[in-house]
């Protein structure tokens, strides 16, 4: 048996930093730190974290006054924002330079009266972190699936503009966007196509690795959705995809009439969970292994001056 590594794969430059300012703040302010959700979506990194220190709630009514709060890397709304102010707490935000950027963009759009159509998950953090940046109580609408679009009573003579959730199916998504584009002919894209760097690096490393192997192992979370989107590309491709969170969870029979396993990897999972992959592989008849060739990656976002 061969084992394919794909490439890139693991930690995005948004979850690096994430992970670092919470590190950063505990040893600046010392424990507790309290994250506002998971700092990034992996069992293997929160639970780490907590065992630092760091305390993950839901909400912010959960925290203490006064004390120090981190918002995810997916991001948070206004009102959230507000609510930890309200408390007095000393907040650093993680939220992923390129999740800020798609915010930003929203607010600018709404200034100029654009109805904004949001491409996204339906409850997922992101989503509702971009659902929240309204203005004037203007609506971003959500829009999931071509259905959707269907539904939309919009006038297609006013300002519209859409946007996408930064860890989307390239794939799914740019058909989402025809059907927006037919439907209303003038809608606005966004400057530079909000999928992120990461997302769309690790879909084409999986779609070069799935021409090869006979099943794929995405090592991620169950509610990691960049994590999911590669499951579902092996998946598209007639080819059986397991999503773990580790060695552990593999069961033997997905492996053993295979020749050639694909392992990847989501933006939130660390590589050291990948080596344990291999690991389990090569105790299990592997006995070769190739890392693919894919895009290069050097982007690195700085956390908070504070924190530095
Ligand atoms: S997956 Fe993309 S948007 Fe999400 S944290 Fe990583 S770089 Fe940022």
């Amino acid at each position: 048996m061969k084992i394919l590594l794909a490439n890139p794969r693991g930690f995005c430059a948004g979850v690096d930093r994430a992970i670092e300012i919470v590190e950063r703040a505990l040893s600046l302010h010392g424990k507790p730190v309290y994250v506002r959700n998971e700092v990034v979506h992996n069992k293997f990194v929160v639970n780490n974290l907590k065992a630092k220190g760091a305390i993950f709630v839901k909400e912010i009514n959960e925290v203490p006054e006064q004390q120090v709060v981190i918002f995810s890397a997916h991001g948070v709304s206004q009102l959230v924002r507000m609510q930890a102010d309200d408390i007095g707490a000393t907040i650093y935000d993680a939220t992923c330079p390129l999740v800020t950027k798609v915010h930003k963009e929203v607010a600018r759009k709404q200034r100029q009266n654009h109805q904004v159509i949001l491409i996204g998950h339906k409850g997922h953090p992101e989503v509702e972190g971009t659902l929240g940046q309204s203005n004037d109580g203007q609506q971003v609408v959500l829009v999931e699936n071509s259905a959707d679009v269907e539904q939309l009573t919009i006038d297609k003579n006013s300002d519209i503009s859409y946007t996408t959730q930064t860890t989307l199916s390239v794939d799914d998504t740019q058909h989402i966007v025809n059907h927006l584009k037919d439907k209303f002919p003038h809608i606005r894209s966004p400057k530079k196509d909000d999928i992120c760097y990461a997302t769309q690096n690790r879909q084409d490393a999986v779609k070069t690795l799935m021409q090869s192997a006979d099943v794929l192992l995405v090592l991620g979370s169950r509610n990691s959705s960049n994590s999911n989107r590669l499951r579902e590309i092996a998946e598209k491709m007639n080819l059986p995809a397991y999503l773990i969170d580790g060695a552990d969870e593999i069961k033997s029979d997905w492996i053993k009439d295979a020749n050639i396993v694909g392992v990847t990897a989501g933006a939130s999972a660390p590589e050291i969970l990948v080596q344990e992959v291999v690991n389990y592989l090569y105790d299990h008849g592997a006995d070769e292994l190739q890392e693919v060739s894919g895009t290069k990656e050097d982007v690195h976002f700085p956390v908070p001056e504070e924190l530095r």
